[in-house]
C-alpha cells in the first residue's frame, strides 16, 4: 500500500513486502530527527472520566475479588472459577448466590446491563458513558530543526475504523488534545520508523469491500500501524502500534 496520505510529506526511504509498507520520516527542512509528544488528559478532563473509570473499577473488583469469578450458567446454577493461563477453569458449582458476585446481560435494545450482588442482593450498577475526547489516542513529532510539528497518528482521523467504519465510534472531532513530550534519557530527538498492514493494491481493497475508494482513503484506511524511534546509536524501539480495524 502506499504510505498513508497525511503522512506523505515526511515518509521517504519506502519498501513493501506482503501488505507491508515500511518507510522513515524527514521534515521538508532535511531532518530526520524529532522530539515525540504524545497526547495526555488534563485533569479538569480527568475529572469527566472518573464517573465512568470508578463505576469501572468498582464492577472489576466485585467481579475478581480473590482473581476468581462467579458465573451463572445457562440453568441459573452458580458457578466458580478461576483464571488459569488465560483460561477460566471451574473450581466447583456452589448451591447458594455467592456474597459478592457481578452478572451482565444484554436487554431486547442490544444495550448492556450490568448487575452486582452484594450480601445477596442484586443490584443493577450504571456504567455512566465515557466523553466522547476520551477515546483519543495522538502522537505527535516535532522537527528538532525548524520545529515543524506532524501528525504521527490519531485515532479519531486514521486508521480503518476511523476512515470507514466511524458508526458507533465515540469519538470527538473538534476536541485539541493537550500533548506532553516523550522524555528521554538522553534529552536526544529521535529518528522514526513506520511500519503500515494493509492490502497492496487500491484495486485488492476495493474489491474486497466491494466499494469504490480514491488512493487518499485508501492509503489513509491502513488495519494496524507500528511507530518505531531510533536513538543516536541506532537502537530502535517501538513506540506505540495500533490496530484500528
Ligand atoms: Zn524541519
Amino acid at each position: 500500500m502506499p504510505i498513508p496520505n497525511y503522512l506523505k510529506e515526511i515518509g521517504f526511504n519506502e519498501t513493501r513486502k506482503a501488505g507491508r509498507t515500511c518507510f522513515e520520516a524527514r521534515c521538508p527542512c532535511g531532518c530526520e530527527k524529532f522530539h515525540i509528544y504524545k497526547n495526555k488528559f488534563t485533569k479538569e478532563e480527568k475529572a469527566l472520566m472518573k464517573p465512568h473509570d470508578d463505576a469501572w473499577r468498582f464492577y472489576c473488583n466485585v467481579s475478581y475479588p480473590d482473581g476468581t469469578q462467579y458465573k451463572r450458567d445457562e440453568n441459573g446454577k452458580w458457578r466458580h472459577y478461576i483464571i488459569k493461563e488465560c483460561v477460566w477453569e471451574e473450581i466447583k458449582e456452589i448451591e447458594t448466590t455467592p456474597e459478592m458476585a457481578t452478572d451482565y446481560v444484554w436487554n431486547e435494545k442490544g444495550e448492556l446491563r450490568l448487575y452486582y450482588v452484594k450480601s445477596g442482593v442484586w443490584e443493577e450498577l450504571e456504567i455512566p458513558e465515557m466523553p466522547p475526547f476520551a477515546s483519543t489516542e495522538a502522537y505527535k513529532a516535532a522537527c528538532s530543526e525548524c520545529g515543524r510539528e506532524f501528525i504521527l497518528f490519531d485515532n479519531r482521523f486514521y486508521g480503518y475504523d476511523a476512515v470507514l467504519a466511524s458508526e458507533g465510534m465515540k469519538r470527538d472531532l473538534e476536541y485539541k488534545p493537550t500533548y506532553a513530550q516523550k522524555k528521554f534519557k538522553d534529552g536526544k530527538p529521535r529518528r522514526l520508523f513506520f511500519q503500515i498492514e494493509n492490502f497492496d493494491t487500491l484495486e485488492e481493497f476495493c474489491k474486497d469491500m466491494e466499494e469504490e475508494y480514491d488512493e487518499v482513503t485508501f492509503s489513509n484506511s491502513f488495519s494496524w500501524i507500528w511507530v518505531y524511534i531510533i536513538d543516536e546509536n541506532g537502537k530502535k524501539s517501538k513506540l506505540f502500534e495500533y490496530e484500528t480495524a
